[in-house]
């Protein structure tokens, strides 16, 4: 039996809060049915009992983080060679490689802890809201700041913050699932329920973290955190993580097939060396580094770091990333279809005209006509809607209704005073399949006799319930289809449009939707809502960028038409499918649709689903917008489910891949902007990488085959891995978007990784890194210099800095990037040129190394012989550029 314990310890004798009157409830928390929580005692709860979370949220600990880095295989393998090494006494190559693996560790760390700390702030940033109401105003508070005693406002598409005893519930339905398992809503109820019945029974709560699917209510919370429903069984909903991206799987399959082959090739470099005579120690020691150094196994992990890292600047853009493969796959979008209103448009309605049903234009400020309860048409005109007036006078509420209310408020209503006149007694609410609203009203001061009906919608839904039309002759019988007609022309002109429509009843009629019949109809608003001024650029920029703009609205044809053509999206000549439509259509019929419609009216969530699957079908990879409880299903469906951060509900932000912080349509495009970006440097990040490791490769397994001794140390090796590797390969994550990111075609989403000439690029600028450095070593025996070794090693570390110089772009040569574009990689060249002096120069890592100190002509020579490779990867774009070498046309700007 729930016994919540939130500040009053209940007796034994008490009753559990589903069986007790919904005031007792209100007077044991000491609260306050109207006003809520005053600020105080809202602290002082919480200090008493903490905040509402579940468990401590799992971040993990540094130390965990810190392990980690020790924990992986090539790390354990090395940290066996330093003792061997110890063991076959030679101190110094364990100190250096101790040294080496605990740099590589923090490397590691610093970064895996930059990204832990941005998806931190990401998770805090999309934790749940809650609607309270404290010190008598209505304020939005994070779900985790409610307490024991708080008043809150339940409404479809909320997930339920906290468990809550209801005081007030309108056609309130909340799914219980992941409470109870039944998967149909239940109807709440503000009336106790027995004090033994179960919890799916108990009719007068909501508890927290199941789901609110239709209706509005108020309730009072009776418990929070571990003290829920929810909490008692939270150990059982441990989250699961799918957040390991295509990419990311497909780069672990392919570096467990590169692993084989390397240590493959270690084997045979390990058994040439003991055929040539040389010492087993020193053999065993360079494949092992060998093999350390060739095998990427941090690629992952260096692509979670990116993405993370990704995220965190979408967010300064307004872009809430909710799964992390989504950076990713963001570059592969070709179909954004978004919702009108709010995302392509302001959001910011006004009444802009007012008609009688005949399409005679009313004069608001002259508007007055007989109504048999006495009120005025510019009350009518706010009363069937949900706004709240708070006490300095601001409107909270949908834009639809605020207009409506701002329009009344100009013309003399006391929309306050209004409400209270005007008791509401029932409601049918809003839906978006449905259209329409509904309220029934009681006059307070008892003057007038039964109840007010008060109705408004889609004026093709509403039509059928009208027999009358107020007009400026008086009430006449409907014509429905000059009605139609008159709502048709508002709507082409890119209003939206309203029927307002009353009737009133002796007494209030059982059941309920007799109140949606036998309407008169008063009036059809025009409902201003102005394209966003930056839609319409962003609308032409994912035309350049091969993405198709679809509009999909719950709003009539003809207006979305309108608001299309004014963004581009749809030309005059492009037809609308309706709802209506849409269902008639079989599924062969609609995917030959789908290829050629831009605009979607009159669409019910269950159409966008539809909608997704048929576009996917044909191969495309579709961002869709939603906000509503109903659209979680087609965000889940989507590739990229985009739900609203504003007007948006808990359910669908639940669902989606991202959240638009500010609904705008616009930030849905550069986002798509930022994710090829990311993609395009993990790329890069990938081919140096690759490349890098080539080259080492090459250089060791042919040293032997062309006769020349061991050309590298085990040391060097690893010493390349950390350093060369290391940090120009990070700099290049820091690369700025190319020019023309947006004017080519999306990237298909099942394109590897290595397509476009990544890895033949890396086989043969290896195979250039190995020739140039064995070219050096035999030249330099060939003259008898005793500091051979220490210029191949050079070469071969200079050569992989003059290579990331070279691609930091695929294409442009880096004349036309110009050097300074990218600070962080100049300053990693630079700062690793110089580390690599301090090896050949400084005396005491001179002998760890077994450097010696290079003639300044030697120097040059090396530095000169490296920048080839930059000169031949120059060579390269050029043959990519002007003849489309690895297939790389497509992607030129
Ligand atoms: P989208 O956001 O997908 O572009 P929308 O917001 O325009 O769609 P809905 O909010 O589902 O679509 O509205 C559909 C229709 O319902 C509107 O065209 C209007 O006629 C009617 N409508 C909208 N809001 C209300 C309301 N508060 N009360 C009554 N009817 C409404």
């Amino acid at each position: 039996m729930p016994r919540p314990v939130p500040l009053v310890t209940p007796r034994e004798s008490a009753l559990p809060w589903h069986a007790q009157a919904a005031d007792t409830v209100v007077a044991t928390l000491d609260s306050h049915a109207e006003h809520g929580l005053t600020s105080d005692d809202v602290l002082a709860r919480r200090a008493r009992v903490g905040e509402n979370v579940l468990a401590a949220t799992r971040r993990r600990r540094v130390d965990r983080l810190i392990l980690a880095q020790f924990r992986d295989v090539m790390v354990l393998v090395l940290l066996g060679a330093a003792l061997i090494a110890g063991v076959l006494g030679e101190p110094e190559d364990t100190i250096a490689i101790l040294a080496i693996v605990i740099l590589n560790a923090l490397l590691g760390f610093v970064q895996e802890f930059r990204a832990e700390r941005a998806m931190a702030a990401l998770g805090a940033l999309s934790a749940p809201a809650a609607r309270v109401r404290r010190n008598g105003k209505d304020e939005t508070v994070p779900a985790s700041a409610l307490v024991p005693g708080d008043l809150v406002l339940l409404e479809a598409g909320q997930i339920v913050p906290a468990d809550v005893r209801l005081l007030t519930a309108h056609a309130l339905r909340v799914e219980e699932a992941a409470l109870t398992g039944e998967s149909q809503p239940v109807t709440k109820q503000q009336t106790p329920v027995g004090g033994d019945a179960p919890l799916g029974d108990q009719f007068s709560m909501a508890f927290k973290g199941t789901i609110v699917s239709a209706g509005r209510g108020c309730g009072v919370v009776v418990a929070t955190g571990a003290r829920t429903q929810l909490g008692r069984i939270a150990t059982l909903l441990e989250e699961t993580d799918d957040a390991r991206s295509p990419l990311q799987q497909r780069l672990a399959a392919f570096g467990r097939q590169l692993a084989l082959l390397v240590i493959g090739l270690c084997v045979v470099i390990f058994a040439a060396g003991l055929l040539r005579g040389e010492p087993l120690g020193l053999m065993f020691m360079t494949a092992l580094s060998l093999a350390v150094a060739a095998i990427p196994e941090a690629l992952p992990a260096v692509i979670t770091v990116s993405l993370a890292l990704g995220a965190r600047r979408m967010v300064r853009r307004e872009a809430l990333i909710r799964r992390l493969p989504a950076v990713e796959t963001l570059g592969s979008v070709t179909y954004i279809c978004s919702d009108k209103t709010g995302t392509l448009t302001e959001n910011r309605m006004r009444v802009d005209s007012v008609r009688w049903g005949d399409g005679v234009h009313i004069d608001v400020a002259q508007w007055s006509h007989e109504h048999d309860t006495g009120i005025r048409p510019t009350e009518l005109l706010a009363l069937c809607n949900d706004v709240v007036q708070q006490p300095d006078g601001s409107l909270v509420g949908d834009p639809t209704e605020t207009a409506l209310v701002e329009a009344a408020r100009h013309h003399g209503v006391d929309y306050e005073t209004l409400t209270r006149q005007w008791p509401r007694l029932e409601e049918i609410p809003f839906t978006s399949e449905r259209a329409r609203m509904t309220t029934v009203h009681r006059r307070a001061d008892g003057n007038a006799e039964g109840v007010l009906v008060c109705s408004k919608g889609a004026p093709e839904r509403m039509i059928r319930d009208c027999t009358h039309m107020h007009t400026a002759q008086g009430l006449v019988p409907i014509d429905a289809d000059r009605v139609m007609d008159t709502a048709d022309g508002m709507a082409a002109a890119g209003l939206r449009v309203l029927a307002l429509a009353t009737r009133t009843m002796p007494t209030m009629p059982s059941p309920l939707d007799a109140v949606e019949r036998e309407l008169h109809l008063l009036a059809l608003i025009g409902l201003l809502d102005p394209p966003r001024a930056e839609a319409q650029e962003a609308v032409r920029v994912c035309q350049r960028a091969g993405i198709h703009v679809v509009m999909i609205t719950g709003d009539h044809p003809a207006t979305a038409r309108a608001i299309a053509q004014r963004l581009g999206i749809a030309g005059p000549e492009d037809d609308v499918l309706t709802g209506a439509a849409l269902l008639a259509l079989d599924d062969e019929a609609l995917a030959e649709r789908v290829s050629r419609t831009r605009v979607y009216a009159r669409v019910t969530p269950d159409d966008k689903v539809r909608l997704v699957q048929a576009l996917q079908a044909q191969g495309e990879f579709v961002a869709m917008t939603g906000d509503g409880v109903n659209d979680a299903p087609a965000l889940q469906g989507a590739n990229i489910g985009v739900a609203m951060g504003r007007g948006g509900t808990d359910v669908a932000r639940e669902a989606a891949h991202m959240v638009l912080l500010d609904d705008n349509f616009a930030t849905i495009v550069n986002a798509v902007r930022e994710g090829r970006r990311i993609y395009d440097n993990i790329r890069r990040f990938v081919r140096f990488v690759l490349s890098t490791n080539a080259g080492e490769i090459w250089t060791l397994f042919l040293a032997p085959l062309i006769g020349l001794p061991l050309p590298l140390l085990p040391i060097h090796i690893l010493w390349m891995n950390l350093v060369t590797d290391g940090l120009p390969g990070l700099a290049l994550s820091a690369e700025r978007e190319e020019p023309g990111v947006m004017e080519r075609p999306p990237r298909p989403p099942k394109e590897s990784l290595f397509a476009h000439g990544l890895w033949q690029h890396a086989v043969w600028v290896g195979l250039l890194m190995a020739l140039l450095a064995l070219g050096t070593q035999a030249w330099a025996l060939h003259h008898n210099n005793p500091r051979w070794q220490t210029m191949t090693f050079t070469v071969l570390t200079l050569s992989q800095l003059a290579h990331v110089l070279a691609i930091r772009s695929e294409t442009r040569s880096m004349l036309a990037i110009g050097w300074r574009s990218n600070p962080a990689l100049l300053g990693a060249v630079l700062l690793t040129t110089a580390l690599q002096l301090l090896v050949i120069y400084h005396p005491g890592m001179a002998g760890i190394f077994r450097a010696a100190p290079l003639t300044l002509f030697e120097f040059l020579l090396c530095v000169g012989i490296s920048a080839l490779v930059f000169v031949a990867v120059e060579v390269e774009k050029v043959f990519i550029r002007h003849w489309g070498w690895y297939g790389t046309t497509a992607r030129r700007t």
